[in-house]
């Protein structure tokens, strides 16, 4: 039996597939009922039973209620769907997990399907993935593997062309499926490793379903029978025609296809009009309405292809091709579009629909399982090495473009007697008896574009078995593996920015870094904890740009330090090691060790679901549109034009997204609430980058001025320690300052001023200068004044026996009892870290 992972999922938000990848190559499996190679991502519930797939899509129009589709987009999310059959609640997850129970019927391989490869696209967060793995385990999947769908799509491609030469370089992988559009910067050499990528998780195929109705059906409607606001009778749950939007969103899919191929086509359904009467609808459309009215949402998709190849300042010379995939991309105006303006040739030779699964498939071959599987037929491996004298291990590669491969073989143990043989399982390859030693090495000569098996086995000098290997020694030939998947944002901790008195992002791990990530920081408690008190220091974690507001940002979930967990108090001002860890499937674990306590938290993350509240969506773009119509003033009065222009057209869609959100209720059935929020973070992100440019400036000759100090005091005072973590920070320096965010310098103020502080932490006159600082507050700066002067009394005594340890913890006691308005900016506290 394999070692490997095998099995490849695409969970779209369509359609999903099953693929796997065995001795015969990749393939994708039939459904047995139908035999297509696709499963709608559909779920109905009626009369008792679950259906799953092409049925359920069928009764999408007929029982809208209890039909579920396009879930993908709700994953990571709180929102759950009220199944009217069962008058329950049913989760994205749970509807997930039921797609992903139908396509263990596809499987022919005879192997058991607890092991898998699920794809997403690069642009959903850590949310949305764990939400996806967690379908993946609701279905029986005991390990889930989450792969990148633009790396899938590059593997696919790939590995279909033969001649490598004409793949090295840099590639385009252009995704646009039923309900997200991503687009990703590949580079091909000896490994392929995704660059960079952009996305929308809220626009797709679906979208343009919807803008069919929207635009082209209930204008129609609304002049022919006189109805007011029809759109928004359809879009929510409890409107007279939310039945009928279902209805038309399928007619509406089935339109869309036909216009592919063809310049007109028809769509007939029934309408019963505001006064009861059933009437025939017939309506012919034309591609050209069509894509007149889906242009510039396909722009929108342009636009982020051009921004990719900005940001990595590239052009269109600098890419080989662009390669197309997912369904929508079947639409000729996709492609001329992106033909036309992006000026890179278009690909369309794999097949959109199935190229995922093939790329999860490949990917699944090349990934060990973590557990291993029993071999077949010959006993655990476990049993095997007990009743053997022979301890073998292995070194090849799994993966290789050679026609062969060297196969090295050690052997623990008395070899003499012994002989070995290695044979490929399709028996083009034997090696025939060879005498055993310590170490041996075969060269393994290989099948092309193919998985080849390889079996081990010893012999005495009877030529009886003494020794069979239980795993299959496999190498896949002329596949390529991927360099790894890269993280698709920065995720952020929260902490007080003292300057400023709010708080900031602090990076944890960067974008387009490499998975896994582990790593320590060291921050320092703004605010006093005490053991037992039900207070607790709780500290939020953000998905998005480390230079953004937080408000820019997705909210991951938090970590927490309870008050009653505590073996002993923790100070403000103190040191705390955060151990951040994310794995290639970005479950997050974080482990706190506080320095002065000693005291060890494991695992204090907590994620959390995402939600949006109207109400503050509505505060958050009223507030976008003030600093839109600040700029633009700003740049009228100063004659800037082009900016002028610029937030003009911001301050258009802001005004858009404003009418938008105010036809939302809670009952909307559509994703508009997602695409605004989205829309508005994006816009969050932009006006942030602009304002951290224009005001640090000043912070960069403060951080200069502030380095020269830290490195005189390091360089006198400081261990070999101290000067690398100088150093360290020092070599970052281009980097930061090119960023030109004051938050970002900020940050680096903070780990110097955190040397420092470490170096004059037991310095006699230091704490003694701390002392005297305090002992300058007035009586009604302190909460209880009678504590804090016998503090004062017992640090005079302590002074005096130049006792400057204890002086050190009288200093702690003090600062605790002083009243937060009299704490100056570095006491500043919100987060409880800075
Ligand atoms: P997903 O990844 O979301 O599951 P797919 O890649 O399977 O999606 O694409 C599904 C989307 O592609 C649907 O919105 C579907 O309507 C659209 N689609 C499929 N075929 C065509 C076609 N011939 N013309 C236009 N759109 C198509
Ligand atoms: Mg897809």
């Amino acid at each position: 039996m394999s070692d490997r992972i095998s099995f490849g999922i695409d969970l779209g938000t369509t359609n999903s597939l099953l693929g796997f990848s065995g001795s015969n190559g990749v393939e994708i499996f039939k459904n047995p009922v139908g035999h297509k190679e696709t499963l709608p991502s559909c779920v109905a519930f009626r009369n008792g039973r679950t259906i799953i797939g092409e049925k359920a899509r069928e009764l999408i129009g007929k029982d809208p209620g209890n039909v579920f589709h396009s879930f993908k987009r709700k994953m990571g999310t709180g929102q759950t769907y009220f199944v009217e059959s069962n008058t329950s609640f049913v989760s994205p997850i749970e509807l997930s997990a039921l797609v992903l129970k139908e396509l263990k019927n596809f499987n022919f391989s005879g192997l058991p399907l607890t092991a898998a490869v699920i794809t997403i696209p690069s642009s959903f967060d850590t949310l949305q993935s764990n939400a996806t793995k967690e379908a993946g385990y609701q279905a029986g999947i005991e390990e889930v593997l989450l792969l990148q769908e633009p790396i899938a799509a590059s593997l696919a491609f790939a590995n279909k062309i033969a001649d490598r030469e004409k793949l090295e370089g840099k590639w385009l992988v252009y995704d646009l499926g039923g309900g997200t559009f991503d687009v990703a910067l590949v580079e091909i050499g000896d490994e392929m490793r995704v660059l960079d990528h952009k996305g929308d998780n809220y626009l797709g195929g679906l979208d343009f379903d919807n803008l069919i109705i929207e635009k082209l059906i209930v204008p129609y409607l609304e002049l022919k029978y006189s109805i007011d606001g029809l759109f928004d009778k359809m879009r929510n749950t409890g409107g007279a025609y939310n039945k009928l939007y279902y209805i038309l969103q399928h007619k509406a899919e089935e339109l869309k296809k036909e216009l592919s191929v063809a310049e007109t086509a028809e769509l007939e359904f029934d309408f019963t009009d505001e006064s009861g009467q059933l009437n025939d609808e017939y309506l012919n459309i034309r591609r050209a309405d069509f894509e007149e009215i889906v242009r510039p949402k396909i722009q929108g998709t342009i636009d982020l292809v051009d921004a990719l190849l900005k940001t990595n300042n590239l052009t269109a010379a600098d890419i080989r091709q662009i390669v197309l995939v997912g369904g929508s991309t079947y639409i000729p105006l996709v492609r001329s579009l992106l033909a036309e303006s992006i000026g890179v040739e278009v690909n369309n030779t794999i097949d959109p629909t199935t190229a995922i699964a093939i790329g999860a498939a490949y990917f699944a071959s090349s990934k060990l399982r973590s557990t291993q599987v029993p071999a077949a037929n010959t006993g655990t491996g476990e049993e095997k090495k007990k009743d053997s004298q022979f301890r073998i291990r292995y070194s090849y590669n799994k993966q290789t473009s050679d026609t062969d491969e060297v196969l090295v073989m050690l052997a623990e143990g008395d070899t003499a007697g012994y002989f070995y043989r290695v044979t490929r399982k399709d028996g083009g390859f034997d090696t025939g008896l060879i005498p055993l030693k310590n170490k041996n090495t075969v060269i393994l000569s290989l099948l092309l574009k193919a998985r080849n098996d390889f079996a081990f086995e010893i012999f005495d000098a009877a030529n009886n078995s003494v020794y069979k290997e239980p795993q299959t020694i496999e190498v896949e030939q002329g596949t390529y593996s991927v360099y790894g998947q890269t993280l698709p944002n920065d995720i952020c901790l929260e902490v007080d920015n003292v300057n400023s008195q709010n708080t900031r992002l602090e990076a944890v791990f960067a974008k387009n870094n490499l998975l896994p990530l582990k790593r320590t920081l060291t921050k320092t408690f703004s605010k006093t904890l005490l053991k037992g008190s039900s207070d607790s220091v709780l500290i939020n974690m953000y998905e998005g740009d480390k230079f953004s507001r937080p408000a820019s940002c997705i909210p991951l979930g938090h970590l927490q330090i309870k008050g009653t967990d505590l073996t002993g108090d923790i100070y403000r001002g103190s040191d705390v090691e955060l151990i951040f860890e994310i794995s290639e499937s970005r479950d997050i674990k974080v482990l706190a060790y506080c320095i002065s306590s000693g005291q060890e938290f494991s695992d204090i993350f907590k994620p959390m679901a995402r939600s949006i509240d109207i109400e503050r969506l509505k505060h958050e773009v009223a507030e976008l549109k003030d600093d839109c119509e600040g700029t633009l003033n700003w740049a009228l009065a100063s004659q800037d034009y082009e900016k002028a222009a610029q937030h003009k057209a911001y301050q258009e869609e802001l005004i858009h997204l404003e009418i938008e959100l105010g036809r939302i209720t809670q009952n909307d059935v559509t994703d508009s609430l997602y695409q605004i929020e989205e829309r508005k973070r994006y816009y969050s992100q932009l006006f942030d980058a602009q304002h951290t440019q224009s005001t640090s400036s000043g912070f960069k000759e403060y951080y200069l001025s502030y380095k020269n100090d830290c490195r005189d005091l390091i360089y006198t005072r400081g261990d070999a320690k101290h000067k690398q973590q100088f150093e360290k920070i020092v070599a970052e320096e281009e980097k930061i300052l090119a960023a030109a965010s004051s938050y970002a310098i900020q940050a680096v103020i903070n780990d110097m001023g955190r040397i420092v502080r470490e170096i004059r932490k037991n310095d006699p006159d230091f704490i003694v200068q701390t002392f005297e600082s305090l002992r300058s507050f007035r009586e009604e700066c302190f909460k209880d004044w009678s504590l804090a002067h016998k503090y004062f009394q017992m640090g005079e005594r302590a002074f005096e026996e130049r006792n400057y340890i204890e002086l050190k913890t009288i200093n702690n006691s003090i600062t605790v009892q002083l009243k937060d308005e009299y704490l100056i900016n570095d006491n500043y506290t919100n987060t409880g870290l800075k």
